[in-house]
């Protein structure tokens, strides 16, 4: 059936219920309902429920004839069959309009119309039938209400659907509940709400303009894409320096559906990704990336090692050693890092330097990523960003509480076990970083700048 056919209005009367043997009314409607039941069902795409509607046959013993009216309702189209099957009252017949739906004639819907004009009953009856039902059990049956489908927006009747609907025109979509072709709006969604990864790393999100059904627009709408950082997350506070570097999004804009890629920096905090489409019904939308090394936690106090030193800035209170204004909490270290450290401490008290203790500088913040000594968003403290690295005190050129003498640094640097590894970090008077490790463990003997244990933990 080509679309020019399909664009009139078909009005489909199911065939069934035609059991009435008269009139040629009825074989002509059994024939059209066969024929429209052989449409392909390959596209069932444009789908709408086909609309209901009634049509009257009225007649008796003589003849019977299809009233031109299309009616809305069962109720109006037997109103319409009792008005025009008026007989005389003064007929000594009692007549009965009534519904049925079934081989027993039972009334379906609401049996409405009904008049004894006499005292006595003498059996004629006229039936307003439901289309579903077979009705030869039914004697002096010749009223009927059936009940058609109608696809008023194109399409041909199937099971209740309107099936193979011509595809509405761009940009107007089918409206699954009414049919017609309505302007298309849409709707913008940004998933997933949030995601957390690691410092460096990339995630990709999905942009998607939908329209009202569910479905693609049928032309391109624009979404733009953009990103901003909370200028203080991730545990860098004070006066670092301004603007803050933000992460990526890539593409900035594209349309309908399409996937954004986020670039974290090395910087651990929080951005925003913001997801905006002017032709949408709905505002911009945002998704939220968690930058961070997860599961980091505070170092905890123990009798063998020293965590806190006065506070320059606030005199009685002290604040975590190596901690800034910029950096207020730099203890953050796994879970093994936690442990190793205990153990450490523990054999330089007991058995390397008896009754004294180490003093902790930096391990990580809060949610690890880079450690920028100077809040500028930018090395050097390149280590220190895992959690997995934990600088203790050692004798240099500024003399402070604690520091590891250097005649202790390499028993300290024969504690070196599988899962933990003491190195000294020192620099040249250049400013150059300098490592003593296993390899080279006296590299910072003539060098004090700057010296300190700087232990690995695996
Ligand atoms: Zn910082
Ligand atoms: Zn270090």
């Amino acid at each position: 059936m080509n679309a020019g056919a399909q664009k009139h209005r078909i009005f489909h009367w199911l065939s069934r219920v035609l059991a009435t043997n008269r009139g040629s009314f009825s074989r002509h409607i059994r024939l059209m309902a066969g024929l429209l039941c052989l449409v392909s069902l390959n596209a069932l795409a444009d789908t709408y429920p086909a609309t209901k509607q009634y049509k009257v046959q009225v007649g008796d013993a003589i003849g019977a004839y299809l009233l031109p009216t299309t009616f809305t309702s069962f109720a109006a189209a037997g109103q319409a069959a009792w008005n025009e099957y008026q007989i005389p009252s003064f007929m000594p017949y009692a007549i009965k309009l009534d519904w049925f739906v079934d081989n027993n004639c039972q009334s379906k819907e609401e049996p409405v119309f009904s008049r004894q004009s006499q005292s006595y009953y003498q059996g004629i009856h006229a039936y307003l039938g439901y289309s579903g039902s077979t009705v030869t059990q039914c004697s002096f049956t010749f009223n009927y209400v059936f009940i058609g489908w109608e696809c008023p927006y194109g399409g041909v009747y199937y099971d209740g659907q309107c099936v193979n609907a011509p595809p509405c025109t761009p940009p107007t979509t089918r409206n699954p509940a009414t049919g017609k072709c309505d302007q298309e709006t849409y709707t913008l969604t940004l998933t997933p709400e949030s995601a957390t990864i690691e410092p460096s790393k990339t995630y990709s999100f999905t942009a998607t303009v939908t329209k009202q059904d569910g479905g693609a627009p049928s032309k391109p709408v624009p979404v733009s894409v953009k990103v901003e950082v909370d200028p203080t997350s991730g545990g860098h506070d004070g006066t670092h320096t301004s603007p803050r570097p933000k992460g990526s999004v890539s593409p900035a804009d594209g349309t309908n559906s399409f996937p954004i890629t986020f670039g974290s920096t090395e910087v651990s905090g929080i951005h925003t990704i913001t997801a905006t489409c002017d032709e949408c019904t709905n505002g911009p939308q945002t998704a939220t990336v968690y930058v961070k090394i997860s599961g980091l936690s505070e170092i905890p106090a123990s009798p063998f090692y020293v965590l806190e030193e006065a506070d320059p800035n606030r005199p009685g209170k002290t604040k975590p050693i190596g901690a800034t204004d910029n950096h207020k909490n730099n203890h953050y270290a796994t879970q093994t890092a936690r442990t190793q450290l205990f153990m450490l401490a523990f054999k330089y008290y007991k058995a390397i330097n008896p009754g004294k203790r180490l003093y902790i500088n930096d391990a990580s913040l809060t949610w690890g990523g880079l450690m920028d000594d100077d809040g500028n968003w930018a090395p050097p403290h390149s280590a220190h960003r895992l959690g997995d690295a934990i600088d203790i005190r050692a004798d240099s050129v500024n003399k402070k509480d604690g520091e590891i003498p250097l005649s202790l640094f390499a028993k300290v640097q024969d504690l070196k076990t599988a899962k933990m590894e003491p190195e000294i970090h020192c620099y040249t008077s250049t400013g150059g970083l300098v490592m003593a490790k296993a390899a080279n463990p006296a590299a910072c003997n003539g060098l004090n700048r700057g010296r300190h244990f700087h232990v690995i933990f695996r």
